[in-house]
């Protein structure tokens, strides 16, 4: 074996070390495989119990009317999420188009959101109006409230039941940290929250941003009382072989709303071909517990080590999971390139291009990104990025496979190595 990464350019002494760090985390990396067993015999159940059969396999094109394939996998995604029923579409570009999607559809005029875990995913300013944009909801009417965590990570639940009032309609519960420092929040907390605003109003809608965070645990936001749960089928869900696509479950009411803005009132859930998508997205969903444990043992074992050679790194290499998302503080330029470099070396797609430092459209620093996907931007597949400001942090995640992710990270500190970034 270690002749094989010797063929990588992989130095002895991050071999050793691997093996050391590999052999600490034996009784982890089993609890992850107990949760991806789980949740494939629950995707199993889910598609046994719908009938996919082959003929769900097939193309639709036009208006796309009777697509057995596209019903049965939105009934496939309602059970899994345990929800009333699904929206599940390529004709949803994205995670932020499927987020934009379900407050648009479910808000009106006057009607308030009110994010009660602090400022949401970066690309949400503007779908809200945080920062003016042309088509924001706010353009619409709409107004956002925001109660931020308290400095422990706690909620600040007297803060949220002041913030509470008649226009509010619509909780917005980010899972994932996304690129900001509060910690991600596990189902079981997501949970207390929607009990905590359900007790002060009743019919507000509780939805979820769970990007990142599919598949992680036993549970989804929909099994603790989240009445919308939505996400972007090149993470998690998709498996690595969705090639686009979005969904959002939940309350019935709530997805018939989103059906109708994403196509058009009257004609909802009703069209919207799949072009030859189905098999991708079964296939996709089939494979998502297993990618998605992958990747976790790769966040974890890229914890472990930067730690033990000194970096900070967030979560720690001993905390519970909830999302597959590692941030290392590189402290160095130097390093955060090197690190960067060595993802992209590891990848089966582009390893042979460097990545470089660029102004990136919307970004006040420039930004470095090391990415070898074989689909654009599909962050399930081995990715690393980060602004090129003190203290470097990079962010890492994905990997389709563990032995992918294990050989990005080696790859990694060889090229920290060769920069003289650690010493080993
Ligand atoms: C990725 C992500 C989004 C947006 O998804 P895109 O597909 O990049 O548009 C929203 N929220 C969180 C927490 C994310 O991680």
């Amino acid at each position: 074996m270690n002749e094989m990464y010797r063929d990588f350019g992989i130095r002895d002494q991050i071999l050793t070390l691997a093996a050391e760090m590999e052999k600490e985390l034996s009784e982890r990396f089993a609890k992850i495989d107990e949760n991806a067993e789980y949740c494939q015999m629950k995707v199993l159940q889910a598609m046994q119990k719908h009938r996919v059969s082959e003929g769900c396999m097939e193309a639709s094109t036009g208006y796309g009317y009777n697509d057995l394939g596209r019903e049965t996998l939105e009934a496939v995604y309602a059970s899994v999420f345990h929800a009333e029923d699904a929206l599940v579409r390529a004709q949803i570009t994205c995670g932020t188009h499927a987020l934009a999607l379900a407050l648009s559809a479910n808000l009106r005029p006057g009607d308030e959101i009110l994010s009660p875990v602090g400022k949401p995913y970066d690309t949400l300013e503007s779908v809200i109006g945080i920062t003016p944009a042309k088509g924001s909801l706010k353009e619409f009417g709409v107004t956002y409230s925001q109660v931020d965590l308290l400095p422990d990570g706690s909620f600040d639940y007297e803060g949220i039941r002041k913030a509470i009032n008649s226009k509010t309609k619509l909780i917005e519960i980010q899972r994932s940290k996304g690129y900001a420092t509060r910690p991600t929040l596990s189902v079981a907390r997501i949970g207390e929250l929607i009990r905590f605003i359900k007790g002060i109003k009743p019919d507000v809608i509780c939805m979820v941003d769970n990007c990142y965070g599919e598949f992680v645990e036993k549970l989804e936001p929909t099994d603790v009382g989240a009445d919308l749960c939505v996400g972007s089928l090149i993470k998690n869900p998709g498996g690595g072989l969705a090639p686009i696509g979005g969904y959002i479950v939940g309350k019935a009411e709530y997805v018939e709303q989103c059906a109708y803005r994403l196509t058009s009132p009257g004609l909802g859930k009703e069209v919207g071909a799949s072009l030859g998508m189905n098999r991708n997205f079964f296939q996709g969903l089939f494979f998502a517990p297993t990618v998605t444990a992958g990747a976790l043992k790769g966040a974890i074992f890229a914890a472990k080590l930067y730690e033990r050679l000194g970096f900070s790194v967030v979560p720690n290499g001993t905390e519970e999971r909830y999302d597959i998302i590692q941030a290392v503080t590189l402290g160095t330029k130097e390093g955060l390139i090197a690190f960067c470099k060595g993802i992209q070396a590891a990848a089966p797609v582009d390893s042979f291009v460097t990545p470089e430092p660029w102004e990136m459209p919307g970004y006040s620093s420039e930004v470095i990104m090391a990415a070898g996907a074989f689909y654009q931007g599909s962050s399930i597949e081995l990715s690393a990025d980060g602004p090129l400001i003190a203290p470097y942090n990079v962010y890492f995640q994905g990997g389709l496979t563990w032995y992918h992710a294990k050989l990005g990270i080696l790859m990694s500190l060889e090229e920290m190595a060769k920069a003289g970034c650690i010493s080993l």
